[in-house]
């Protein structure tokens, strides 16, 4: 159930009308847009006295929330989520480039990728320093060489840095080198891992569990969110089907009814999601035009040499020709880059 403020109602009627949910033995989550403020209520609604609510000062409307996914949905929240990132937003009116390698491998690598990415016009950078991996006796990341490695990247171009976090127990560590914490396909479902990045404060970059449905991807997302983190970023990767010309299946179809369904920023994900370096620019620009507020997309100095996922990888003459066909298909529906 969601109690939409008066436009024009204080703090005074807001803390109130909390209060009273609290009373009725419902927790409360406040969430505040900038034309309205509501108070999602959350719990046994059978005790709920809608009427007495309606009575309270401030209070324009009472109306149920009928997705499961109660923060997430965008019934409790009708305008869209922006979550800042470098010196911009996702969400908003620009369409956000996070680029970078797969794998951070070594420091001149990463520097070479991220001056490249930045100055083809990318907003973060990306770069796995704890790499989840199916094969036991694969390449593991750095770990944290690899995060201080990044960290220096951010410092010489002033671009955000997302990482990966694999485990509940490097969520403090990555996130003191991070500006947004990523959670991989692989543990999209892992619930003790997505709340306890929902009990700290950076931005999350939520990726689709690969047999995830839009409901059970949402309701990830919740489990972040119900922990108090607003900032969370939905990103369509890939899903598995009995399709293998490209590695996923991207459906893009999601994004615009994620779009329908959620107030959060929804980006894609062409490379993990075709696995196929010659098909990532049409996917990305598909993927604008879908309506995504951002794309992920793997940049590798050398892609033939890379050690993770060098077939998906575009180099940084193919990024930069990318970014240009991009801004065109940003301006044709009406936004930036
Ligand atoms: C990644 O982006 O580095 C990654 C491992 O992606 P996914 O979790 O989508 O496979
Ligand atoms: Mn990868």
């Amino acid at each position: 159930m969601i109690v939409v403020m008066h436009k024009d109602s204080s703090e005074a009627e807001l803390q109130h009308v909390v209060d009273r949910v609290q009373e009725m033995g419902l927790e409360t989550v406040v969430l505040r847009g900038t034309n309205r403020t509501v108070i999602a209520a959350i719990g046994d609604k059978r005790n709920v006295d809608k009427e007495s609510l309606l009575a309270a000062p401030g209070v324009e409307n009472v109306v149920p929330i009928l997705a499961p996914y109660k923060i997430a949905s965008r019934d409790a929240k009708p305008e869209s989520t922006e979550v800042p990132i470098d010196s911009t937003t996702l969400g908003g009116q620009r369409v956000g480039v996070i680029a970078g390698p797969c794998t951070v491998e070594d420091r001149t690598m990463l520097l070479e990728t991220a001056h490249a990415v930045k100055e083809a016009g990318a907003v973060a950078l990306r770069g796995g320093a704890y790499k989840p991996r199916t094969n036991p006796y694969d390449f593991q990341g750095l770990g944290e060489q690899g995060l201080e490695y990044l960290a220096e990247a951010a410092e010489q171009t002033g671009l955000s840095v997302v990482t990966e976090v694999l485990g509940c127990e490097h969520v403090p560590v990555v996130a003191k080198y991070a500006d947004v914490l990523q959670i991989g396909t692989r543990n999209a479902q892992n619930f003790q891992l997505l709340s306890a990045v929902g009990e700290q404060r950076k931005p999350v970059l939520l990726k689709r569990g690969m047999s995830a449905k839009l409901d059970e991807f949402l309701l990830a997302a919740e489990y972040i969110l119900s922990r108090g983190n607003h900032q969370v970023i939905l990103c369509e990767r890939g899903i598995r089907t009995f399709e293998d010309h490209t590695r996923n299946t991207l459906s893009l179809s999601a994004v615009p009814e994620l779009k329908s369904r959620t107030h959060l920023p929804v980006i894609a994900d062409p490379s993990h999601g075709t696995g196929r370096r010659h098909l990532v620019n049409a996917m990305s620009r598909a993927a604008v035009a879908a309506g995504a507020d951002g794309l992920l997309i793997e940049v590798h100095p050398d892609p033939e040499r890379a050690v993770t996922d060098g077939a998906q990888s575009l180099n940084c003459q193919e990024f930069e020709a990318l970014m240009k066909e991009l801004k065109t298909v940003a301006k044709a529906i009406g936004r930036e880059m």
